[in-house]
């Protein structure tokens, strides 16, 4: 385990969070549409990999191969009965790579429904199945819990509550996944920014922000991180954008930031007022690199 509290350590100087997973795996060979927890136990040395270029790139935290790790989630892979051995897996992978320095956490995505009214399972049922993911992460030696890619106020409320109810005194992360609507950034649920914010931090959230988004460029992350930080109050915000606004080139998903521009991003970034700088969606440990440099505000050797 880490010797300082991660919050304690936020306290004192910025921290950088690290990249996309999903397609470092498939650059590794996963196929699409491919369960990726699984190489938490048949490939850990490939996901372990992927952990220690973020690690090596200067990332503080280190992101748990654990997205898509509730029951509801594993279903669709035939693999619901694996929940606790997968998400203890994906724990001790990251811990193993992110050796003595860095904080792992432990990641939980959406559960890929709706809750009631609109979809069929109860906050008592999506509680009881976050409580069994964040179990066997924190198990495998997760310091903290990060809930993202809400689009769901509701949803996000039940992942901190599943969290604290594990352990009252791990920090809780809940980042959301904004787009623009109608000239305002919302969720895909139509919660405003603040809104967002103000509710995961009633329920306990230690560090709020945002993760992925559709569709936002580079200045709108800057923007955004403007509200959120406004909206946050006292707790310390997290922002992890992708690598600028996707192209669509031949039936792909393109992105084509330069570790320039999100190095510059990074800089307003914290001049905005974040504290923990990551990236989502097309980002990768040579951005990563970027970003950090930026962040510890390490100058580039010429
Ligand atoms: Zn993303």
């Amino acid at each position: 385990m880490n010797k300082t509290p991660l919050l304690e350590e936020l306290s004192r100087r910025p921290l950088v969070c690290d990249g996309a997973m999903g397609t470092q795996l498939m650059a590794r060979g996963l196929a699409s549409g491919a369960c990726g927890m699984t190489w938490n136990l048949d490939r850990p040395g490939d996901v372990g990999g992927i952990h220690l270029a973020y690690r090596n790139a200067g990332c503080d935290l280190i992101t748990t191969n654990s997205f898509g790790g509730t029951r509801f989630a594993l279903a669709l892979h035939g693999l619901e009965a694996r929940v606790t051995e997968l998400n203890r897996a994906a724990a001790r992978v990251a811990r193993a790579a992110g050796g003595d320095n860095s904080w792992v956490l432990g990641d939980v995505g959406p559960f890929g429904d709706f809750l009631e009214p609109v979809g069929d399972v109860t906050a008592d049922e999506l509680r009881a199945a976050f409580q069994a993911q964040i179990a066997a992460l924190l198990e495998g030696g997760a310091d903290a819990i990060l809930v993202e890619t809400m689009s769901d106020p509701a949803e996000a409320i039940v992942g901190v509550e599943a969290a604290k109810a594990c352990n009252p005194k791990i920090p809780v992360i809940v980042t959301y996944s904004f787009q623009k609507t109608g000239g305002e950034f919302r969720t895909m649920m139509g919660t405003s920014a603040a809104d967002a914010m103000r509710r995961a931090i009633a329920a306990g959230a230690d560090i709020v922000g945002t993760n992925c988004g559709t569709d936002l460029s580079l200045d709108d992350y800057v923007k955004l991180a403007g509200q959120l930080v406004a909206a946050a109050g006292k707790t310390p915000v997290i922002v992890q954008p992708n690598a600028g606004s996707p192209h669509m080139e031949n039936g792909e998903t393109i992105y084509k930031a330069t570790p320039e521009e999100m190095a510059a991003t990074a800089t307003r970034l914290l001049a905005a007022g974040v504290c923990i700088i990551g990236g989502c969606c097309g980002t990768t440990p040579a951005l990563l690199a970027a970003m950090s440099r930026a962040v510890k505000n390490i100058k580039t050797p010429v």
